[in-house]
C-alpha cells in the first residue's frame, strides 16, 4: 500500500516548503492542500516546475479549508476511498493578526483560537481514524507556544499536568476567549497574545494526542510532535523572519519522517534546529 501525506495551508510559506521537502524525501503520495483552489493549483505547478520531486506524479492537490467541517470531511472521504488511510499529517495552516491590527483583542482571541486551535482539533477528530500504524502527525506550534510565555501559577500548573484531557484543554481555551472578552485574561497568567495562547494550546494538544494514540494497540507507533519552525520569512511575519521557508520546513520534516526504530522524538517539542526542547 502506497503511503500518503497531507499538508494543510500549503499554498505558500512554510507549508509550501514542507511539501517541497516531502517531494524530495518521501516516496508516497503527497497532498498539497489549500482553501483556495487557484492558489493551491498554482503552488502545485510551481513546485513541479522546480524539478526537485522524486516522483512528480505523486504530488497532488486537494482543496481544504480547515474552518469548514464539510471540506475536512470531503478530504477524509477521498483519502479513504483512494488510499484507505493516511501516514503523514502536517497541521500547518494558521493565522496571526498583525501587531498593527485594529480589531478588538476580544475579536482577535475568538478568531485566532477558532482557526489555530479548535479547527485543528476538529480536523484531527475527522482525520485521525484514517491514521495507519507508524503514522506521523506534525502540529505547527511556535516558540510563542512554549510555556515560558506564561506567568507562574495555577493555570500553568494545569497545563503541565500530564493527566489533563483534550476536553479539559479545550475548556481552558474557551475560558481564555471568554476572559479576553472581559479583558481579564492576563490576570490568570495568560500572555497578552491570542496567537501565543492558541499555540500553547497546540503544543499541549500534541502531547495529549500522542499519549492517547500511543495507547491504541491496533495502530502501533503513531507519533504526534509539535514543532517550532523558527522565525521565517513569510507573509505571516511580514517577511521579517531571517529563515528561508526551506529552513522553516526543517523541523516539520524531521517530525514527519521520524524512522520506525527511532527512540525520539516521540510526543516531544521539536525546535527549528531539529533539537528537542522541554
Ligand atoms: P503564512 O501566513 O505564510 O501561511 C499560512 C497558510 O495557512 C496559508 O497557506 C493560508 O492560506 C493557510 N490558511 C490559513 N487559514 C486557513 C484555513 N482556514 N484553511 C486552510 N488554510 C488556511 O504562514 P507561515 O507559513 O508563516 O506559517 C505556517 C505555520 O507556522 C503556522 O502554523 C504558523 O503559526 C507557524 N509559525 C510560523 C512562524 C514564522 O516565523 N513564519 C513562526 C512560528 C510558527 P491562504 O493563503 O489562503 O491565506
Amino acid at each position: 500500500m502506497e503511503k500518503v501525506a497531507v499538508v494543510t495551508g500549503a499554498n505558500k510559506g512554510i507549508g509550501y516548503g514542507i511539501v517541497k521537502g516531502l517531494c524530495q524525501k518521501f516516496d508516497g503520495i503527497i497532498y498539497l492542500t489549500a482553501r483556495d483552489e487557484k492558489r493551491g493549483q498554482d503552488a502545485l505547478k510551481s513546485i513541479k516546475d522546480l524539478n526537485v520531486c522524486k516522483h512528480p506524479e505523486n504530488l497532488r492537490f486537494h482543496k481544504l479549508d480547515i474552518l469548514d467541517q464539510s471540506s475536512i470531511q470531503a478530504l477524509h472521504n477521498d483519502l479513504k476511498a483512494q488510499h484507505g488511510g493516511l501516514d503523514i499529517l502536517v497541521n500547518n495552516a494558521a493565522i496571526a493578526f498583525k501587531n498593527s491590527a485594529t480589531e478588538s483583542f476580544s475579536h482577535q482571541a475568538e478568531v485566532t483560537l477558532q482557526t489555530n486551535y479548535f479547527a485543528l482539533v476538529t480536523l484531527c477528530h475527522i482525520l485521525f481514524p484514517l491514521l495507519r500504524p507508524h503514522a506521523r502527525v506534525v502540529n505547527l506550534s511556535s516558540s510563542a507556544g512554549h510555556l515560558s510565555n506564561m506567568a507562574e501559577g495555577e493555570l500553568k500548573r494545569k497545563l503541565l499536568d500530564e493527566s489533563l484531557t483534550e476536553e479539559q484543554l479545550s475548556k481552558i481555551m474557551t475560558d481564555f476567549v471568554n476572559l479576553a472578552k472581559e479583558g481579564k485574561h492576563t490576570e490568570v497568567g495568560w500572555p497578552n497574545s491570542a496567537y501565543s495562547v492558541s499555540k500553547i494550546g497546540v503544543t499541549k494538544l500534541s502531547f495529549i494526542q500522542h499519549a492517547t494514540l500511543s495507547k491504541d494497540a491496533n495502530r502501533p507507533d503513531i507519533i504526534v510532535n509539535p514543532v517550532h519552525p523558527g522565525y521565517v520569512d513569510t507573509d505571516m511575519t511580514s517577511h521579517k523572519g531571517p529563515l528561508t521557508i526551506d529552513e522553516g520546513a526543517h523541523s516539520s520534516l524531521v517530525a514527519a519522517l521520524v524512522p520506525q526504530d527511532a527512540k525520539e522524538p516521540r510526543g516531544q517539542f521539536i525546535w527549528f534546529d531539529g533539537n528537542i526542547v522541554s
